[in-house]
C-alpha cells in the first residue's frame, strides 16, 4: 500500500506476544497508538514501543476497570507528563451500577482537569454514556479528542462534530447499518482509522489487514475516490501526530540557493580552485 496508515486505537499489552504485533506493523510500515487500560502497564508498553518510531504509547485508564483499580489514579498522575497520548479513558454505563458510574465520572474529571490546556491527544471510550461524556468534555480545551468506535445518538454526534472532535472508525462499524450511518455523517477530515485489536466483537477481530480495507469501504460510503480518501486520511494522521508539537513544530523551510549558509565561501573556494587548475 502506498500510503502509511496509523492504527489510532490498538491494545498492544493484550496480545500474547506484543512484539510480534509490532513486527507486523513494521513490515507494513504502518504506525499505531498503543492504548493501555491501566497506568501500571504504561511503562512496559512504552518500552515495547521504543524501537519503532511510528509507535506511540498512550497512558490509559479504562472506565470498566475503575471500580477495581481506582487507586491507580496516583500512578496515572505520575506518568501523565511523560506522554502526549492519553487513552483509553472514558465512561461505560453498559454494565455499571450507579456507584460505579459516579466513580468513573470522578476519575475521568480528574484526568481531564489535569490535561486541560496541555495539548494531549486523547482517545475516548463511551458506551451508553455519550451525553454525560459530552457534558464532562465541555470545559476541557486545547486537547485533541478522538472518539473511538462511536455508537451514540445523532444528537451527540452533532455536538461532537461541532466541537471539532475526531472519530476513529474500524471495519466492524462498516459491517453494521448503524455504524455506516454514523460514518456517513462524519466529514472525511474528522475520520481516523483503528482496529481496537485484539478485542473481539461479534464480527470477530479487526485484523491489521482491515486497516487497509477501510479506504475502499469509506470510498463507497463517501462517493469519493480511494486516492482522495487516503490523501485526507494522511492529512488527518499528520494532524494528530504533530498536534502536541505544533506550537514548536515548524515545517523546515526549503532553503533557496541564495540563503544556503556558507555557499558564498564555497563558491569562492571552488572558483579559486578552478582558476588554479586551469
Ligand atoms: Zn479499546
Amino acid at each position: 500500500m502506498k500510503y502509511k496508515l496509523i492504527d489510532t486505537h490498538l491494545h498492544l499489552d493484550l496480545f500474547d506476544v506484543p512484539s510480534m504485533s509490532i513486527d507486523k506493523y513494521k513490515q507494513k510500515n504502518h504506525g499505531f497508538i498503543a492504548m493501555t487500560n491501566l497506568p501500571f502497564v504504561f511503562k512496559a508498553t512504552e518500552k515495547l514501543c521504543v524501537d519503532y518510531n511510528s509507535a506511540y504509547p498512550s497512558l490509559g485508564f479504562h472506565p470498566e476497570l475503575v471500580k477495581d483499580y481506582s487507586n491507580q489514579i496516583s500512578l496515572f498522575m505520575d506518568f501523565v507528563d511523560h506522554t502526549s497520548f492519553i487513552g483509553e479513558i472514558g465512561l461505560d454505563y453498559s454494565r455499571s451500577s450507579d456507584i460505579e458510574k459516579k466513580k468513573q465520572r470522578e476519575i475521568l474529571e480528574k484526568i481531564l482537569s489535569y490535561c486541560n490546556k496541555k495539548r494531549k491527544i486523547i482517545s475516548i471510550h463511551a458506551r451508553k454514556a455519550e451525553s454525560d461524556l459530552l457534558k464532562i468534555l465541555e470545559g476541557v480545551s486545547q486537547n485533541l479528542f478522538i472518539l473511538h468506535w462511536f455508537s451514540g445518538t445523532s444528537r451527540s454526534l452533532e455536538t461532537a462534530l461541532k466541537r471539532g472532535y475526531y472519530f476513529s472508525v474500524n471495519i466492524s462499524m462498516m459491517k453494521t447499518k448503524k455504524g455506516r450511518e454514523i460514518i456517513s455523517e462524519i466529514p472525511i477530515d474528522r475520520i481516523l482509522f483503528e482496529t481496537d485489536m485484539p478485542i473481539v466483537n461479534k464480527y470477530g477481530m479487526c485484523p491489521i489487514n482491515s486497516l487497509e480495507a477501510l479506504p475502499e469501504y469509506l470510498s463507497k460510503i463517501k462517493h469519493i475516490s480511494i486516492d482522495e480518501i487516503m490523501e485526507q486520511i494522511s492529512r488527518n494522521q499528520r494532524e494528530i501526530i504533530y498536534y502536541n508539537n505544533k506550537l514548536n513544530y515548524k515545517e523546515p523551510p526549503t532553503p533557496s540557493m541564495a540563503t544556503v549558509e556558507g555557499r558564498g565561501d564555497f563558491k569562492k573556494l571552488v572558483s579559486g580552485r578552478a582558476r588554479y587548475c586551469l
